[in-house]
């Protein structure tokens, strides 16, 4: 045990047991059962890839989520956001999101591709206040499980306002060239990894900007999907 274990002992975030962050019968409540959307449209697409109408030359070919954005898992997650001493959080979160990926057939597929991993970036402003990004967590998680090549390819282009309230449209103007590909390519396909997708205008918009730099294949993934729209 650590000392980190001793100052912040691990406790579960739904009944405030001490041991795990979550214990065993507070996981049972976790929903791994995301509903998939095209992230051009909005609309469902039932494994998560962007419908054959909607893809253009620049689109995301679509997304993977691990688990759905409610109950635990909003607290789980705002714990990785706020709470960086929680050591291990990052390990359990990274394990959920990979059990979860395994058992979708078309993520498999993809996989043999052998992506390049692109977090998304967080603006300098919130890296600043936050210390640390996140969805880069997550990205080297998934690198190391899945033995994937992790790229901070993805920049800032422009300071965005936080999507959060924002209505669909205003999240995909929000966002709008909000990314630049800064790397160099070596890879044909690409996984863009966020933490939570809500309308999925963020994912969609780093898609573009890979694409645009000559990604053949690229498709989203988050740890967790908001389905309150
Ligand atoms: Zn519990
Ligand atoms: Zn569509």
């Amino acid at each position: 045990m650590g000392l980190l274990d001793i100052l912040f002992p691990k406790k579960c975030v739904g009944c405030k047991k001490i041991g795990e962050y979550v214990c065993a019968s507070c996981f049972a409540t976790i929903s791994f059962d995301t509903r998939g959307i095209c992230l051009i449209c909005g609309k469902a697409s039932f494994d998560g890839m962007t419908h054959p109408v909607c893809l253009k030359k620049y689109s995301i070919d679509g997304s993977f989520c691990g688990v759905v954005y409610k109950g635990i898992m909003k607290k789980l997650l705002y714990q990785f956001k706020y709470q960086p001493y929680l050591s291990g959080l990052k390990e359990f979160l990274g394990e959920m999101l990979y059990e979860s990926l395994i058992q979708q057939e078309l993520f498999q597929k993809a996989l043999e591709t052998k992506p390049f991993i692109l977090p998304i970036p967080l603006s300098k402003k919130r890296l600043r206040e936050r210390g640390y990004n996140q969805a880069e967590l997550l990205a080297k998680e998934l690198g190391k499980k899945f033995d994937l090549k992790i790229i901070k390819g993805l920049s800032r282009q422009k300071e965005t306002k936080p999507q959060y309230g924002l209505r669909k449209e205003e999240r995909a103007d929000n966002m709008k060239d909000a990314f630049r590909f800064v790397g160099t390519r070596g890879a044909e396909t690409a996984f863009v990894i966020d933490d939570i997708l809500t309308t999925g205008s963020t994912l969609a918009e780093a898609a573009h900007a890979l694409k645009k730099a000559g990604f053949e294949k690229v498709w989203g993934v988050a740890l967790a999907r908001d389905q309150r729209e």
